[in-house]
């Protein structure tokens, strides 16, 4: 994981710095007004002034940011001649800035090339969080909504940012539902990379330490989510980053792919969306290596059942029904799909069919 990641209160100030060694030109982007709300923009501004440096705001990124959102942005950095890029925000800020970052490199880049990696050059990018789930800070993804509304993402080592700073004071202005679906989201990560192909040693122990931190502690946002104190909110943080760094070696399994449909087409946010099959995963998972799913609750110290309690606590009741006409129509895209290959037991589509159906069934 080749980030320099700092974090704590207050942590952007004791790195102004390094900061100002990645040249005099900043290109700041973010979404409408997380970076004002969470406190971020206002000390990177002060930083700025004191370090002589020029900088240019881009705060037309939304939720789910589209390409050419990133190619607008990329092409105003170009114009304004930065010398690196900073994204600030939650996941979509922080994906758009790395996509950005491609696109200022190479102006006459266009969404075709962006995907078909036709580039190998990007400008140094600056990452600070202001939520607590993506871990974007640490991985190498950035996730797009292509111009057919479908989200898609790139994967490449030059979209690691060279420098993140996680300030959990940036997460306090989140209320309970975005503290409940960015928590969720980490939450998520965390699981699907223990039950990856790629996981290893070092991946499970960042899963293990990870969820046993945050699951008592979203327990709490769910119940009493008034009494989160600022330390809650840094452990919360440091499990998302562990989350991060989990999936930035082992990948997502099937569940985050699916999700992105639920995104697409209902609008669910990324957690949530992430979440709907994770108590199936989970089953499956048993079904498929006892030991290794026993291994999973043990280390853990979560037993499946406070699991799904959990994810039926925070997550809404969504009026889906899927028709069979609608199934057959999404099934194919689990059907080579990465994710779904990645995942320990060899899960087919027609399984997730099966889940889904289950799930979302076509009548009430
Ligand atoms: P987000 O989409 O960045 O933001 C969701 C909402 O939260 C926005 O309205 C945002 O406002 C607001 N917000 C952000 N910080 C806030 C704060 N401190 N206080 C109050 N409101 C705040 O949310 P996210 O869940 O962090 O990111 C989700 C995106 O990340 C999805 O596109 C997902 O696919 C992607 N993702 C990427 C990776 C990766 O490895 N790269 C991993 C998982 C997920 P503004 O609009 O004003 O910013
Ligand atoms: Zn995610």
């Amino acid at each position: 994981m080749p980030v320099k990641l700092y974090t704590g209160k207050g942590i952007l100030e004791k790195h102004k710095e390094q900061l100002a060694e990645l040249g005099g030109r900043c290109f700041v982007i973010t979404g409408k007004s997380s970076a004002v709300r969470s406190g971020a923009l206002a000390d990177i501004q002060r930083i700025f002034e004191e370090t002589g440096t020029e900088y240019e705001i881009y705060d037309g990124i939304s939720v789910n940011p589209s390409v050419s959102s990133c190619i607008e942005a990329g092409r105003k950095a170009y114009a304004f001649q930065a010398s690196y890029i900073m994204g600030i925000g939650g996941g979509s800020p922080l994906d758009a800035a790395k996509a950005a970052a491609v696109f200022a490199a190479n102006p006459e880049l266009d969404e075709k090339g962006l995907y078909a990696m036709t580039w190998n050059r990007v400008l140094p990018t600056v990452l600070v969080g202001t939520t607590a789930g993506t871990g974007s800070e640490v991985t190498k993804v950035s996730v797009l909504t292509n111009s057919e509304g479908r989200k898609k993402s790139v994967h490449h080592d030059l979209l690691y940012p060279v420098l993140a700073f996680g300030d959990p004071a940036y997460t306090a202005s989140m209320g309970r539902t975005l503290t409940l679906t960015t928590g969720t989201d980490a939450l998520t990560h965390l699981t699907e990379s223990f039950f990856s192909k790629k996981a290893n040693d070092i991946s499970r122990a960042c899963s293990i330490e990870g969820i046993r931190n945050l699951i008592p502690l979203l327990e709490k946002a769910a119940d009493h989510f008034d009494d989160l104190t600022e330390e809650d909110r840094e452990t919360i943080y440091n499990a998302s980053i562990l989350g991060g760094m989990a999936i930035a070696a082992t990948g997502t399994v099937f569940p985050h792919n699916v999700g992105y449909y639920f995104t697409e087409e209902y609008q669910i946010p990324h957690g949530f969306a992430s979440a709907l099959l994770t108590d199936d995963l989970l089953s499956f998972e048993e079904t498929c290596d006892r030991e290794y799913a026993d291994a999973f609750y043990e280390r853990t110290g979560i037993s499946h059942e406070r699991f799904r309690k959990l994810l039926r606590k925070v997550l809404p009741e969504y009026e889906i029904h899927l028709s069979e006409e609608t199934l057959q129509d999404i099934l194919p895209r689990w059907q080579n799909n990465g994710t779904v290959k990645n995942t320990r037991g060899d899960i087919t589509s027609e399984e997730i069919g099966k889940m889904l159906r289950r799930k979302f069934p076509e009548t009430e």
